[in-house]
């Protein structure tokens, strides 16, 4: 029988797990998929367009889903690519996105930022970026649809520096851009990947005695030639040094440049980043940092989905490995429980495609049918009674005040709000006196969903009456007194009885500031 701790360390090392962020419309379908044909997916050719397009046929969600044609949460696509086991943690890519999408981003290693090369940093990847950042994990850049004429790209790594705070390391340089695009020069490997155009059927790279050899010279033409020159060498001079540990803790981000509809640069991107990015990481918990050689099975719940078969009522645990191995049936304990449970079912996902998972190690997402047992956050282990730390919440941006039409249905109306809460649908709070409920999100979408099913499965109609807020601050340090915050704000508690400051707008969160210096205005709760 070989070594357990052995065979755990080698799967770990060649798992890679990481999300992509983006703006919708940047091009992260369309990465993806290409990602996934690399990793010899073929039969998966379309699927990932297909299910943005035309749901209708494959899709077995929520209703909500396909009446707006978006996924609502997100799945995980696994494939292997030379010796590397690949697990790209799907984040939802339209607009309403929600707290599902944060949490997503606690589960991986590493973040692969996407942008337009047109529109540079957006609003979403902002958003996305910041979650990525204040864990400090590291982020890979890739520059999208460099086939289209885009920004200058000092213009785009400026900004990354100014609107992201994180500095750059470009690891090719385009030639040309738009019309005039012939290649990327790679500046560490000295190679150039010839742009084909639309022929995206084969990639050519060639290798070259740096920069100025004669072949890249030929293709680019004199003035395109020179002008590339004259970049390169202001990179060498002014730009920033390749340095491994800054790319690891996420204050450099690699960047590389593509077209992602046309498979250009795409595969290099993917070398590049399997090496540079991280295995498994370790995970804080009660007992300490948890490393991914333990030989014990331990994993904790990031993310609850509903209903993705609206035949069953079942929900989906999504579970992060973080260390030991994985088997079918195996029996764990759900610490917060205290209960043994069999993980007879667990899921894997590989695009649409739902496999029933045998074996899996960290860095691996399992799904587990969930007859309502699990919260977000729970830990499992396999011995033993290690709780993981707490995901953290995310500061809600979008408030509105919730009525039951009908009163009479308090009960069910009260164990759907448990519940959904649990679950992480919608944050709650409550007006202190009046004990009003207040429901908070990042993403209108989570109205919409939590409407939907506390009407279809839980049988109660609700009002909801948008407020103007729009920051959420946990007040601490201070016995906070609701007069203070009446102007433009209201003082609510959140389900653990902690005092948060709602405001309207930034004026009236900067005036309370000032107003009370002893006081702590934290985003997330303490
Ligand atoms: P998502 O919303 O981020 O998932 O973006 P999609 O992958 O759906 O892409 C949005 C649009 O950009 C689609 O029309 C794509 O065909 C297009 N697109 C994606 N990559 C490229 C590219 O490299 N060049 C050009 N010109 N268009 C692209």
């Amino acid at each position: 029988m070989p070594n357990l701790a052995q065979e755990i360390l080698e799967e770990t090392n060649r798992r890679r797990t990481f999300a992509i962020i983006s703006h919708p419309d940047a091009g992260k379908t369309t990465l993806t998929e290409k990602l996934l044909l690399f990793g010899g997916a073929i039969r998966l050719a379309g699927t990932v367009k297909g299910r943005k397009a035309n749901r209708h046929a494959t899709s077995d969600w929520m209703e909500i889903e396909k009446q707006r044609g978006i996924s609502v949460t997100s799945s995980v696509l696994q494939f292997e690519y030379k010796g590397y086991k690949v697990n790209i943690l799907d984040t939802p890519g339209h607009q309403d996105f929600s707290e599902d999408t944060y949490r997503t981003l606690t589960a991986a290693d590493c973040a692969v930022m996407l942008i337009d090369a047109a529109k540079g940093v957006e609003v979403q990847t902002k958003k996305l970026f910041q979650v990525c950042s204040k864990r400090g994990i590291p982020i890979f850049t890739f520059i999208n649809k460099l086939d289209r004429d885009g920004r200058d790209p000092f213009d785009l790594l400026e900004e990354l520096e100014k609107v992201l705070g994180i500095r750059s390391y470009p690891m090719n340089w385009p030639i040309g851009m738009g019309r005039s695009l012939c290649g990327i020069y790679d500046r560490r490997k000295q190679q150039v990947e010839l742009y084909q155009g639309a022929d995206h059927s084969k990639i050519v790279v060639e290798k070259v005695q740096g920069y100025e050899d004669e072949k890249i010279k030929q293709i680019a033409g004199e003035h395109l030639f020179e002008q590339v020159r004259e970049e390169l060498e202001l990179l060498e001079v002014a730009g920033d040094s390749f340095d491994l540990e800054k790319i690891a803790n996420g204050q450099l981000t690699p960047v590389f440049f593509g077209s992602a509809i046309n498979n250009f640069g795409v595969q290099t991107f993917l070398e590049n980043f399997l090496q540079l990015a991280p295995p498994p990481a370790p995970r804080h918990s009660s007992e300490g940092m948890v490393e991914p050689s333990w030989e014990t099975f331990s994993g904790y719940v990031f993310k609850i989905q509903a209903n993705m078969n609206p035949a069953h009522r079942d929900r989906l645990a999504f579970v992060r490995i973080v260390s030991g191995k994985f088997t079918r049936n195996m029996t764990v304990r759900h610490v917060r429980q205290g209960k043994d449970i069999k993980l007879s079912q667990p899921q894997q996902f590989l695009a649409q495609e739902r496999d029933i998972t045998e074996v899996a190690y960290p860095g691996d997402i399992i799904g587990l049918f969930d007859p309502g047992i699990f919260r977000i956050g729970d830990t499992l282990v396999e011995k033993g009674s290690l709780v993981y730390d707490e995901l953290p919440t995310f500061s809600p941006e979008i408030f509105a005040k919730l009525t039951v039409k009908n009163a009479l249905k308090h009960k069910q109306f009260q164990k759907g709000l448990d519940q959904l809460t649990e679950e992480g649908t919608v944050q709650v709070f409550r007006t202190i006196g009046f004990e009003d409920i207040i429901l908070g999100v990042v993403g209108q979408l989570q109205f919409e969903v939590f409407e939907y099913r506390m009407k279809h499965e839980y049988q109660v109609e609700l009002e909801l009456q948008r407020l103007p807020y729009q920051f959420a601050r946990w007040i601490t340090g201070i016995d906070a007194d609701p007069n203070k915050f009446r102007v433009n704000s209201t003082l609510v508690t959140d389900k653990n009885g902690n005092k948060v400051a709602l405001f309207e707008n930034e004026y009236a969160l900067r005036s309370a500031m000032e107003k009370m210096p002893e006081a702590n205005f934290l985003d997330t709760a303490p």
